[in-house]
């Protein structure tokens, strides 16, 4: 057979697009799948069923304190009893004490329901998810779903055959105020010592494929349950690494600060759903649904008959090379493994020299252009989210730091890294050898996967084995003879095979990175796109300006269709704040509008006027003085003995707010405090919190008109200043100002304080 001088080129072009292939089917298989109909057998998860509970009670934002939440509480009541289980409603004050002198406190309501197995004696399964919502977004993803799929889990346990252990079930409440339904549980539930194992489930969204994101530490044996649960749940361990980056929490934080062992579940596509006010049960994806609601049935049919008497077991690594099929092994491991790469390369390069197929020389030169191809990723990348928001001047008010539809606009940032990587390859590539730009290359991905086998050894197996595997393909191209385009060809064929692995893992693992991070932090996506481009440099310099042309063409036409389908409309609108500040001295009341946008837009500058001040990171504008009523503070009792001072004070919201902050004047902070009877835990000051400039105090969601008390401990004779703060959702009615309501394409800020009033007064004592 004779081969056309331009065979290896179309081999080469071949193999890149199988490889985009490969990567493309791991994301599919690892889609949600069909929902289940409403007539899916009894004992097994239905989606639709699912959804029909879950209208039947949200229909509003129900967040602490509201008359939506007490409705949402009795309706999980009502469906608990429906299914033949007792609710048992556990209320009280509760606070998180993981936060420091400031601090999230509330009056929460945690329900809870124990389905008995036929060993009521011993530890139990709990499964938790949060029933409150934000005050702003009726919280369909985050997290009525999950509570949703909880009474159909219980329905289909029920269903089955019983099994060993009980199952509780916690619908805990106040996690949106900062997990106070988690804390107060750990703290006060007489269901808290049989606990064995806790899965918790989430949603930051409300579609994408359910993944299993966060293990509590000595994990083998829960990924050992979680493997055999065959859960349907996307897992890798490096996505708790990713996890542990982004600010957020769950109660599962709460759960394994108290020693609880847990895993932890969620999904996080449809971010522009998270606490907006477009999180309604419509929108929900019922495939998100049955991902999850599949994986919470069969977690704890697979923990309720598990041994939960584990002692903390070893850390383990696990993902997913193809679809669901779980890799596990020991963090203990990884450094052998680590040792393994390093000595497999050593030996690649060796057999490539005395085989005369690479020179040292090459293999420098492939290292050093793989670094300037890395580098140039990392630096465009880092400021791609600038350019896109000086195109798209609206995205500067997205909180999320990435667009509404992410996908297209993302495929074009990695035309862009490829588009980088031709050019440079182009440049100054075509005199080394392909054997040494390839080979080199490695380097990079060598010096990844052992830094993170010693740093972050949950994450470096998206590194290691495509690392491992594409060493073994050059040895094996060194030791195959022969020269000329058939070699070439076979060259090419041996380095995709290679490359599997790369495509199955790193690939998928940057377009994770990409969709889950703000895009500010896209250089770093980027360089780890880089490391897979660098990797398959052999094929970038064999199809030349030709795929420089073509990266352009994608990354352009793909930039385009990105921007164009991202145009501000009711479902990606443009979110704002705006907030009433009133503020009073004496008998004095000062008000001003506050909000924390970067401008303002329509909406706010009817507040705000065209050009407000600037204060930090707030716009204001001064507001008439409504005056709304100041939040009161009354002395029940003040007495002195043994040298301490014990002030009983009761506080309340004469306009029925939700929230009421007590802060002490700044460097004071009690020796002793009780909220509505519970102790409050005070760290003296450290590190973390020094003492100057502290501000003692805490924010109480959930407030009640009967309001709320503080007893504090202090120094005998000791004076201080506190200031009261309460809010209220809603703008005020202001006389003579009739503002117009938002525009289709506006929203509230999901994450900003927004449409509430807050009044504060300062009083001694
Ligand atoms: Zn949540």
């Amino acid at each position: 057979m004779r081969l056309s001088p331009t065979a290896d080129r179309w081999a080469a072009a071949g193999c890149l697009i199988a490889l985009v292939l490969v990567a493309a089917l791991q994301i599919l298989l690892q889609a949600p799948p069909r929902p289940e109909t409403a007539d899916a057998p009894a004992r097994e998860f239905s989606a639709a069923r699912t959804l029909a509970l879950l209208q039947s009670w949200d229909r509003a934002p129900h967040s602490l304190g509201t008359a939506a939440h007490d409705a949402v509480r009795d309706g999980i009541l009502a469906q608990l009893r429906d299914l033949g289980l007792q609710g048992t409603v556990h209320a009280g004050t509760s606070y998180l004490p993981l936060q420091g002198p400031h601090f999230d406190a509330g009056y929460v309501e945690n329900i809870t329901a124990v389905l008995p197995g036929t060993e009521p004696a011993g530890k139990a399964v709990m499964l938790v998810a949060h029933y409150d919502s934000v005050p702003r977004g009726p919280g369909a993803g985050d997290d009525g779903a999950n509570v949703a799929a909880m009474l159909e889990t219980l329905r289909a346990l029920r269903a089955g055959s019983p099994l060993r252990h009980d199952v509780i079930a916690l619908f805990s409440d106040g996690e949106e105020a900062g997990m106070l339904g988690a804390a107060r549980f750990v703290a006060h539930d007489p269901l808290r010592p049989r606990v064995g194992v806790v899965v918790n489930f989430e949603g930051r969204g409300n579609a994408g494929p359910s993944y299993m994101f966060e293990t509590s530490r000595g994990n083998s044996w829960l990924v050992h349950e979680f493997a055999a649960a065959h859960t349907g749940a996307n897992a890798s361990s490096l996505m708790y690494a990713i996890y542990q980056r982004l600010p957020n929490d769950t109660d599962l934080s709460v759960f394994k600060h108290a020693g609880l062992a847990g895993l932890n579940f969620a999904y996080t596509g449809g971010f522009d759903y998270y606490h907006s006010p477009l999180d309604s049960p419509a929108n929900l994806s019922l495939r998100t649904l049955q991902n999850q609601g599949h994986a919470m049935l069969a977690m704890a049919r697979t923990l309720g008959n598990a041994d939960l008497n584990h002692p903390r077991g070893h850390d383990r690594a696990y993902f997913a090379p193809v679809g669901h099929a779980l890799v596990t092994y020991s963090f203990n491991q990884m450094n052998a493994f680590a040792l393994l790469a390093i000595l497999l390369f050593i030996a690649a390069c060796i057999v490539g020299i005395t085989r005369k197929a690479v020179s040292g020389g090459s293999l420098l030169a492939g290292a050093g252009i793989g670094l300037l191809v890395l580098l140039a990723c990392a630096v465009s990348g880092a400021g791609v989210w600038t350019l896109l928001q000086w195109l798209h001047p609206g995205w500067r008010w997205i909180p999320q730091g990435q667009p509404y539809r992410p996908v297209l606009l993302g495929l074009a940032i990695l035309a862009w890294a490829l588009l980088v990587a031709s050019v440079i390859y182009n440049v100054f590539g075509r005199r080394v050898r392909a054997a040494g730009l390839g080979l080199g290359a490695l380097l990079w991905l060598l010096v990844s996967a052992v830094a993170l086998a010693e740093a972050l050894p949950g994450g470096a197996f998206g590194f290691l084995w495509p690392l491992l595997a594409l060493l073994a393909a050059w040895i094996v191209i060194f030791f195959a003879p022969g020269a000329g385009e058939r070699a070439a060809f076979r060259q090419g064929g041996l380095l995709g095979l290679g490359a599997l692995p790369l495509a199955l893992l790193l690939a998928p693992l940057t377009w994770m990175f990409l969709m889950l991070l703000p895009w500010a932090q896209a250089g770093a996506g980027l360089a780890v796109f880089a490391l897979v481009l660098i990797a398959l440099s052999p094929y970038l310099v064999r199809l030349g300006w030709k795929l420089t042309a073509a990266a352009l063409a994608l990354c352009m036409g793909l930039g385009v269709a990105g921007l164009a389908r991202n145009g501000l409309a009711a479902q990606r609108a443009q979110p704002d704040s705006i907030v009433y500040r009133e503020h009073w001295k004496g008998t004095q009341a000062t008000a001003r509008w506050v909000s924390y946008d970067p401008a303002p837009d329509t909406f706010t500058a009817q507040f705000l006027g065209a050009r407000p001040a600037r204060d930090g990171r707030m716009l204001t504008a001064s507001a008439p003085a409504l005056p709304l009523p100041p939040p009161t503070a009354q002395i029940e009792s003040d007495t002195a003995a043994h040298g301490f001072r014990t002030l009983w004070l009761h506080f309340a919201s004469l306009r029925g707010a939700e929230t009421l902050s007590v802060e002490l004047q700044p460097g004071m902070i009690p020796l002793g405090a009780v909220l509505n009877g519970e102790a409050v835990r005070l760290d003296p000051p450290s590190k973390r919190y020094p003492a100057d400039g502290i501000v003692w105090g805490f924010a109480y969601h959930g407030l009640t008109p009967a309001g709320i008390d503080l007893v504090l401990t202090l120094r005998a004779g000791q004076r201080f200043r506190l200031t009261l703060t309460d809010a209220l959702f809603g703008l005020p009615p202001v006389p003579g100002m009739d503002p117009k309501p938002r525009a289709a394409w506006q929203t509230s800020a999901p994450f900003e304080r927004t449409d509430e009033s807050i009044v504060s007064a300062d009083y001694r004592f």
